[in-house]
C-alpha cells in the first residue's frame, strides 16, 4: 500500500472515532466523583485521557517533528535551488510571475468568496449574541513587512522560523556562493549533501504521518462542536462551497488553460500535502510535504519548488481570504450592515495583502480578519459569532492553501520550461511505498 492511502484511510477511521466519541457522549463520561477535602473533582476517561492525552501527545509530537523540518529544510533546499539555477535574473522573473499568481489568485479566491455570501445571505436574520468579546490582533501594517523582508539577524529569523526572512537569506547566500570561487563551490557541496540528507528526514517522518493524522483529526471531531456548526450552517456551508469551487474549479481551470497540464493527475498528487495541511491546519508545517510533492512526484525543477513553497505558505492563502470574504459579508449582515461595493473592493485588497505579512499557522485567518473587518468598520467582536466553528474551517481553508502554492508551482515551473513532465505525468512517480525506506 502507498503511503498516500494508508494516510487517507487512518483520517477517514479518525474522523469516524472522533465522531462516535462525539456524538455518544463519551466525552462526558466520567469515573465518577472523586472528594477530598478542598475540591470535588471528576475523571474524565474519554476526555482526558484518551482525547487529551493520547490523541493528543501523537498529534502534537509529530506537528513538532514537522515544524523541526521546516527552517533547516528551506534553508539548504532555497540555496541549493538558487545554486543550481545560478541566473540572478531567471531568479527575478520567477519571483515575479509566482508573486502575481499568488496576488491574482487570492483576488479571484475572495471574488468568488464574496459572491457566495450574496447568494446565500448567510447572516440575514442571525440573532446576534448579546455577550460578543473578542480582542482583536492586527496583521502588520504592509510597509512594516516590506522592511522587514530584510533579516537584520539570520538566526534570530530562523529561531523564530520567520519565512520571508529566511527566503531573503537563502537567496542571498547561494547567490554570494555563486561567485565566490573555490570556497563558494566547497560551501555548494556541502549543502547539497545536506539537502539529500534532509529530503531523508522529510521522508521518515512523513512514515508516522498515518498515526498522527488518525490523532489530529479523531482530536478535533472528538472536540467538535457539532450544536454550534448548525447554528452557523449557513455559514458554515458557504465557506465551504467557495472553497470547494475554488479547489475543483478554479485552479483545475488554471492548470489547464495557462500550464496546458492535466489536472486530475495533478489533484490526485495533491492528497497527501491535503491531507497534511488538513489535519495540522498549517501550511507551514505542512512544507515538507508540499515540497516534497511538487518537486518529487510532479517533476518540478528544485530551484522552482524550494522558492515558491516556502513563498506560497506565507503569502498565498486563497482558502484563508475565502472564509475573510464570507465572514465580511456574514457578520456584516448579522449586524445589518450594509457594505458599499468601494467598501467591498477594500475587503478584497485588503484581504490580499494581509495575507502576505502573516506566517500559515493555525487560526491566522482570523487575526487577518481583523483587520479587514476595522478597515471597513465592521465590529471586530463579530469574530466572536464565527471563532466556535473556525477549527475544522481552518482545516479545509490550509488543504485550500496548499493546493493554491502547488497550482501556481506547476504553472511558473512549466512555463519557464521548468517541470519534468514525464514525472508529472507518472502517477507512481516520487511515492513512498508502505515498507520502510530508511
Ligand atoms: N491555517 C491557515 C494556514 O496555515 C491559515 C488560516 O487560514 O488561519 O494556511
Amino acid at each position: 500500500m502507498t503511503l498516500t492511502k494508508k494516510i487517507i484511510i487512518f483520517m477517514v477511521v479518525g474522523a469516524i472515532v472522533g465522531l462516535i466519541i462525539n456524538l455518544t457522549g463519551l466525552m462526558d463520561w466520567s469515573l465518577g466523583v472523586s472528594n477530598d477535602l478542598f475540591e470535588t473533582s471528576k475523571t474524565y476517561l474519554v476526555k482526558d485521557y484518551l482525547v487529551g492525552g493520547v490523541f493528543y501527545v501523537i498529534g502534537k509530537v509529530f506537528l513538532y517533528a514537522l515544524q523541526m523540518l521546516v527552517v533547516p529544510l528551506v534553508f539548504v533546499s532555497l540555496f541549493c535551488g538558487t545554486t543550481a539555477l545560478n541566473d540572478p535574473a531567471m531568479l527575478g522573473k520567477l519571483g515575479g510571475k509566482t508573486l502575481i499568481l499568488y496576488l491574482l489568485t487570492t483576488a479571484i479566491a475572495i471574488s468568488i468568496a464574496i459572491s457566495f455570501a450574496y447568494l446565500f445571505n448567510p447572516g440575514v436574520g442571525f440573532d446576534l449574541p448579546t455577550d460578543l468579546e473578542y480582542t482583536a490582533k492586527q496583521a502588520p501594517p504592509f510597509v512594516e513587512v516590506l522592511i522587514n523582508l530584510v533579516p537584520r539577524n539570520p538566526v534570530q529569523a530562523m529561531a523564530t522560523g520567520n519565512m520571508l526572512q529566511i527566503i531573503v537569506f537563502s537567496i542571498l547566500l547561494g547567490l554570494a556562493a555563486t561567485m565566490a570561487g573555490k570556497p563558494g563551490e566547497r560551501i555548494i557541496s556541502l549543502f547539497e549533501d545536506f539537502n539529500v540528507v534532509i529530503m531523508k528526514l522529510v521522508k521518515m517522518v512523513m512514515e508516522l504521518a498515518p498515526y498522527a493524522v488518525f490523532a489530529l483529526i479523531a482530536k478535533v471531531f472528538a472536540e467538535i462542536g457539532v450544536e454550534a456548526i448548525s447554528k452557523l450552517s449557513m455559514y458554515f456551508f458557504t465557506v465551504m462551497v467557495a472553497l470547494f469551487i475554488h479547489a475543483l474549479i478554479v485552479y483545475p481551470t488554471m492548470l489547464t488553460v495557462l500550464g496546458k497540464l492535466n489536472p486530475i493527475k495533478f489533484l490526485m498528487k495533491m492528497r497527501t500535502p491535503m491531507t497534511f495541511a488538513f489535519g495540522t491546519a498549517s501550511s507551514n508545517a505542512t512544507i515538507p510535504v508540499t515540497m516534497r510533492t511538487v518537486t518529487e512526484r510532479m517533476g518540478v525543477d528544485k530551484a522552482v519548488g524550494s522558492f515558491s513553497i516556502p513563498f506560497g505558505a506565507t503569502i498565498n492563502m486563497d482558502g484563508t481570504s475565502i472564509m475573510q470574504g464570507v465572514a465580511t459579508v456574514f457578520i456584516a449582515q448579522a449586524y445589518g450592515i450594509d457594505l458599499t461595493l468601494t467598501q467591498l473592493g477594500t475587503v478584497v485588497l485588503m484581504a490580499t495583502m494581509a495575507s502576505i505579512g502573516t506566517a500559515g499557522v493555525p487560526g491566522v485567518g482570523l487575526i487577518m480578519l481583523a483587520t479587514v473587518l476595522t478597515q471597513v468598520g465592521i465590529p471586530v467582536e463579530g469574530i466572536g459569532i464565527i471563532i466556535g466553528v473556525d477549527r475544522l474551517l481552518d482545516m479545509t481553508r490550509t488543504a485550500v492553501n496548499v493546493t493554491g502554492d502547488c497550482a501556481v508551482t506547476c504553472i511558473v515551473a512549466k512555463s519557464e520550461g521548468k517541470l519534468d513532465m514525464d514525472v508529472f505525468n507518472d502517477p507512481g512517480a516520487g511515492v513512498i511505498e508502505e515498507e520502510h525506506t530508511y
